[in-house]
């Protein structure tokens, strides 16, 4: 047992892991829960309020996880949760057509600029999934380019030199995953176009699809440098591929609209996930009505799903989405993310740490590095050690930051200015810690 499982406080963490542990690979149903990058005992939580996550040993930590990201509002939001309990008194499944799918189809078009239709899902591996198979479907060509460090989900084509959660385990792809499956994937550097082309080499006529995050977000927080996105859109063109935008954690977050609307770009295909379920297991991927009516039953790419469209979930999205029409809530966000990267950065500097900094929004990334992160192979430059040093001495003073180096921090609009300063007095403290 680790020092920190033996600590009185956290004995029924440490039990229910062990317990977990038994059972499930890990002791968890998705890796970065499980701490192994950081070490220790993954807090068990017992409920979530607002800002607040409240584990099974009865303490109490301000949360910067946000479910990864789909809790822009908080936890436990009131007109989430009501929207759900109704949904599910109304029954939770039926596989058959609902108007509240017509209802959130409607809301994410109105907002999503290049979404003209769109297909509900159950998860953003699946959204990602779907959308390279009608990229290809609709090209008629097999080589799709992904970016070093970006994350789409589990599918096998996609897990070529995988992003966060592979990345953290020290594993460039996974095995399972077949020669075969793997061979239309070409791997290009984020941020830079000429490693594009020259990935590319003759074989652009060849190309179905590049796909990125537009905002990188699963190695740690890289942001799209002048000139990428617009590049690649430019490749698409002349190559006669498709774009396609992986927007599974910014669109609702960075803006209603999304990173395309932020930036006034304009992808083929879009992914949506997290937020546009309401905490709930639900994603989508939409397009033109062109694009989009080569989808099955209309079109001939096959793709369904039992639960997808459900009830109680697309009750959750629709909540969701509802309460985000109120651009004071975005106003909100901006103004505490803001407070929370200068209170971050002075941080170090008073503390004499060695950290990059990045914000898009209410999505934040600390790199415990002394040079610039544009990609992946500057964003693995960084001392994970010394992070999971401040993760710890974090989570001990009750703030509850991601379990690894290689994701962001997510602010909801449930935070309140004084949580904000309390986090930035931890972080002097933890920062001033683990500088020695
Ligand atoms: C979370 C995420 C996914 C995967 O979504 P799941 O719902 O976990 O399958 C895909 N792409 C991006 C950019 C993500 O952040």
């Amino acid at each position: 047992m680790t020092e920190a499982s033996r600590s009185p406080e956290n004995r029924g963490s440490a039990c229910a892991f062990e317990a977990a542990s038994r059972v499930m690979p890990g002791g968890v149903n998705s890796p970065v829960r499980a701490f192994g990058a950081v070490g220790g005992v993954p807090r068990f939580i017992e409920r979530g309020c607002g800002a607040i996550l409240h584990d099974i040993d009865g303490r109490e930590y301000i949360d910067y996880v946000g479910s990864w990201g789909p809790l822009i509002l908080g936890h436990a939001h009131p007109s989430v949760v009501k929207a759900v309990q109704q949904a599910a008194n109304r029954g939770t499944s039926f596989g058959a057509p609902t108007e509240a799918e017509t209802h959130l189809a409607t809301l994410i078009i109105e907002r999503v600029p290049s979404i003209e239709m769109v297909r509900l899902v159950n998860s953003g591996t699946e959204a990602v999934m779907s959308a390279v198979r009608l990229a290809r479907a609709v090209t008629g060509r097999s080589l799709i380019v992904k970016f070093d460090g970006c994350y789409h989900g589990h599918a096998d084509a996609l897990l070529v030199a995988a992003g966060s959660g592979a990345m953290t385990f020290g594993t460039p792809s996974s095995p399972g995953v077949t020669s075969g499956a793997a061979a239309d994937t070409l791997v290009a550097d984020y941020n830079d176009l000429a490693s594009v082309e020259s990935a590319l080499a003759d074989r652009g006529s060849d190309l179905a699809a590049i796909l990125v995050e537009p905002i990188a977000g699963n190695m740690g927080l890289v942001p799209p440098v002048a000139g990428f996105l617009a590049g690649l859109r430019e490749i698409c063109d002349r190559t006669g591929a498709l774009l396609i935008y992986d927007e599974v954690m910014t669109c609702f977050r960075v803006a209603p609209g999304g990173a395309q609307a932020l930036y006034g770009q304009k992808p083929d295909i879009t992914c949506l996930g997290k937020i546009v379920g309401g905490g709930l297991p639900l994603a989508a991927y939409g397009a033109s009505v062109r694009i989009m009516q080569q989808v099955s039953p209309v079109g001939p790419v096959y793709q369904a799903g039992t639960l997808s469209g459900n009830p109680v979930a697309t009750a959750a999205g629709i909540a969701m989405l509802e309460a985000l029409d109120d651009p004071t809530i975005y106003d909100r966000l901006e103004s505490l993310s803001a407070r929370l990267d200068e209170g971050l950065r002075e941080a170090a500097r008073s503390a004499g740490v060695a950290t990059r900094h990045a914000r898009v929004g209410s999505m934040l990334c600390t790199f415990f590095t002394d040079s610039e992160v544009t990609n992946f192979a500057t964003a693995s430059a960084c001392d994970t050690q010394q992070y999971a040093r401040y993760f710890h001495a974090m989570l001990d003073c009750g703030i509850y930051l991601a379990p690894s180096q290689f994701e962001c921090m997510f602010v909801s609009s449930a935070q309140t200015e004084e949580q904000i300063d309390r986090t930035v007095a931890a972080a002097r403290e933890a920062l001033t810690l683990t500088a020695c």
